[in-house]
């Protein structure tokens, strides 16, 4: 229980002050250390978010009520603890056992080179299907192509609906902010008005802060040539889904950033859960023994020289000796449970995504009829469920171009992936590989978003889709660090059939 006392004490020696609004009364009920750890969070958050230029020192002075009250909400919904205690496994009867295995896992033709051509073909593969997507809105009628604009002599002050690729995006000398909107048969340039100056209604400034090169979104607006004056935004944002019935009780596990071969592996820990899900520890055999499949998105081996000095972080240097640790560990997996591996931006296989999958000489003779090894990113469906896996590697350059979007909350940076329908939206963010057809466009709305990458776990539901970030097998690297990360190591998120909830099970 946290104390206002000892609060304020602690949080002197971190130069944060609580505002006077706050009360005991407000504290009671909370935990101390949890609580501390979220104004932590929240403090470091904020600080990098503010340019460099600006004191660190000045942010965040006063933590007042709401933040508190907030904070409460979120320590509350978070702790969904799962105590694993040792003991026999004394009558496990895994329910799962008796569930017949449906499933199906998406292949795409991946690209290892690509040309001149394909990039172009690439972009308009992208703008063409997303556009599809946004030609079913109720109520909008989009131009065709925006040459449109020009051949049909539109005068100013119509009102029109425009699509296509944001090629550019500045902020001009008024105050406003500039989109060049793109296809292949023209341009067309967007004004989004100040604030200030256009006081009347809605957030559409905002809103154009929050657009990202090399995506592809709707416009409504105002013809002024040679401008189109806008006044929304219309993101291929999905349709609000109602939750899918299941006849059968099934339970899916998500795991990613496993980096085997790192000194900073919690190998006891991932052992431990192993052990957990052949029923010989803990009391949650019933969670453990519904689980079918275990979708393992990316980074699985810490890898070889994937960032300056690794070496000093590694604990196997044998790229092949790495995979066999993960190899060897998945054999635990009992069988009647179903494994789908992929790699991320660590792995032993070609960097550019969309990734292929490991090929021989890292699975070797590994071969068991439950473990599937397959690309990155995967549209996997289980026993109806479908899954969208993909590694993450693009939420950096997300996190860093989108207002708000924190390390800390990978999920919010997820759903802005699913928002704009596709998986990495900007171009050299992330190495790419600009095939003819575009391959991370998401134009299947999955009932699962799942990804990895950030070390954090995070879990939302938007518009009736769960977006889950897996988190990470690895503690905290001095890179983190320094950087201010916070991981959120051996906690596994697992989703049921039946309730449409995920469980974390804590196995930190
Ligand atoms: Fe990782
Ligand atoms: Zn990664």
């Amino acid at each position: 229980m946290a104390d206002l006392k000892q609060l304020l004490n602690k949080l002197s020696q971190l130069k944060i002050l609580l505002a006077s609004d706050v009360t005991q009364q407000m504290l009671d009920g909370i935990d101390e250390n949890s609580l501390l750890q979220k104004i932590i969070e929240m403090k470091s958050r904020a600080a990098s978010e503010t340019p460099e230029s600006a004191d660190p020192k000045k942010e965040l002075e006063f933590i007042g009520s709401a933040d508190i009250l907030k904070m409460a909400k979120e320590i509350a919904t978070e702790k969904v603890p799962m105590p694993v205690e040792v003991s026999r496994s004394q009558g496990f009867r895994p329910e799962a056992a008796e569930i017949e295995e449906r499933f199906s896992v998406s292949e795409k033709e991946i690209t290892a080179v690509a040309s001149i051509d394909d990039f172009t073909k690439h972009f308009n593969n992208r703008l063409s299907r997303i556009k599809k997507i946004l030609d079913k809105r109720q109520g909008i009628k989009f131009l065709n192509a925006l040459e449109e604009i020009d051949k049909n002599r539109y005068l100013s002050g119509r009102e029109i609906a425009v699509v296509g690729i944001v090629s550019k995006k500045i902020a001009t000398k008024n105050g406003n902010i500039m989109v060049e909107l793109e296809d292949s048969t023209g341009t067309a340039k967007v004004i989004f008005m100040n604030k200030q100056a256009h006081s009347h209604k809605n957030n559409i400034f905002d809103d154009a802060a929050r657009i990202v090169n090399d995506e592809v979104i709707g416009i409504k607006g105002k013809l002024s040539h040679p401008f189109i004056i806008a006044n929304e935004i219309i993101w291929p944002e999905p349709v609000i889904k109602t939750a899918k019935k299941f006849e059968e009780d099934f339970s899916v596990a998500f795991l990613s950033d496993i980096h085997t071969g790192s000194k900073l592996f919690m190998e006891k820990n991932f052992l431990h859960m192993l052990k957990w899900m052949q029923g010989k520890v803990g009391e949650n055999s019933n969670v453990a023994g519904k689980i079918k499949y275990i979708v393992i998105a990316g980074d699985v081996a810490d890898g070889i020289g994937i960032y300056p000095n690794q070496d000093k972080d590694l604990q196997v240097l044998d790229i092949y000796q790495q995979y066999s640790m993960l190899f060897n560990m998945l054999d635990a997996v009992p069988d009647y449970i179903h494994v789908f591996v992929m790699p991320g931006n660590h792995d032993a296989t070609q960097r550019a995504e969309p990734q292929p999958p490991f090929d021989a000489s890292i699975i070797k003779d590994f071969k068991k009829s439950n473990i599937h090894i397959v690309q990155n990113p995967s549209f996997i469906s289980l026993n109806g469920l479908d899954v969208l896996a993909y590694h993450g590697t693009s939420l950096d350059s997300v996190i860093a171009s989108i207002p708000g979007l924190a390390y800390s909350q990978p999920e919010t940076a997820m759903i802005e992936l699913l928002k704009r329908r596709h998986l990495s939206p900007i171009y050299g963010g992330n190495i790419i590989l600009p095939s003819p057809k575009d391959n991370l466009v998401i134009d299947r709305t999955p009932d699962i978003l799942h990804m990895g990458h950030i070390h954090t776990n995070g879990l939302a539901n938007y518009k009736g889709v769960w977006v889950v970030n897996s988190g990470t097998w690895q503690s905290k690297t001095e890179f983190q660090t320094k950087q201010g990360h916070m991981p959120t190591p051996c906690k596994m998120p697992v989703f049921n059939s039946k309730t449409n909830k995920f469980t974390i099970v804590n196995f930190s």
